[in-house]
């Protein structure tokens, strides 16, 4: 709808998952394009081994996608996540798409917002706020990039095995945000609404910070369904998107 702002994340795409990417390129051909900007708050990839996975067979059709949707008028403006922090300049120009600083603060129809991943916000788990220091090092990030495409492919599988076990092996409580973060960097920011992903519990949060009203807003992941949360001047709604025939035609016309 005009004067509707939508916002993603998490969608976690892949080559192994054909069926959400359908989903997401149904998405941005529908309601995205009824939009008047399209938000993507980090991990729209499951792995980016740099600006090369831009003519990667399994990523193509995701930035053609979102190249059609911007050519056609719609902005998109797409935040690092965890998983994808190495898209760089040319994914911004294949996509047509803006990279965003997290956190990015917006005017949404009249309030301010905060607008991050939220990964930095999980401060109780130590081990990956060191990982996360050591990944977005940009010192690190360079001698990353000069390694060859299949040598960054095989330490990207390394990550995920390690993320994979280290995640099971966690309490779930660890895992999220922690509440003195939220509002450290809510107050820094001077804003009474955040929106973020990356912790995969989709739900608002409503909390007083200093004697006021804050939401705190998660977006859900793109596994078994697609998450957005569309915003008007009337306010917010977080919606789920179910699968659909319709979706999985687009991954095999774009196969
Ligand atoms: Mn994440």
């Amino acid at each position: 709808m005009p004067g509707t702002t939508l916002f993603i994340s998490d969608l976690h795409l892949c080559g192994a998952r054909p069926a959400v990417t359908g989903l997401f390129l149904d998405f941005l051909h529908r309601r995205a394009r009824a939009s008047d900007a399209l938000y993507i708050l980090g991990d729209l990839f499951e792995y980016w081994i740099g600006d090369e996975a831009v003519e990667q067979e399994e990523f193509r059709p995701i930035v053609l996608g979102l190249r059609e949707l911007t050519i056609g008028g719609t902005p998109v403006f797409v935040m690092h996540g965890n998983r994808d922090l190495l898209m760089a300049h040319d994914f911004e120009r294949a996509a047509g798409v803006r990279l965003l600083k997290d956190p990015t603060r917006l005017d949404l129809h009249g309030t301010p917002t905060l607008l991050m991943h939220g990964d930095s916000l999980c401060t109780d788990d130590t081990e990956y706020m060191t990982f996360r220091a050591q990944v977005r090092n940009p010192a690190w990030q360079k001698v990353f990039l000069e390694k060859s495409v299949a040598e960054r492919e095989r330490i990207i599988r390394g990550y995920r095995e390690i993320s994979k076990s280290s995640t099971a092996a966690k309490k779930p409580e660890i895992m999220d945000v922690n509440q003195q973060a939220v509002e450290s960097v809510m107050r820094e920011h001077h804003v009474q609404r955040l929106i973020h992903g990356h912790t995969h519990r989709p739900k608002e949060h409503v909390f007083n910070l200093d004697g006021q009203p804050a939401r705190r807003m998660v977006l859900g992941d793109w596994y078994e369904q697609g998450s957005v949360l569309s915003v008007d001047a009337r306010g917010w709604v977080l919606e789920s998107l179910p699968q659909t025939p319709k979706s999985l035609e687009h991954v095999n016309a774009e196969a």
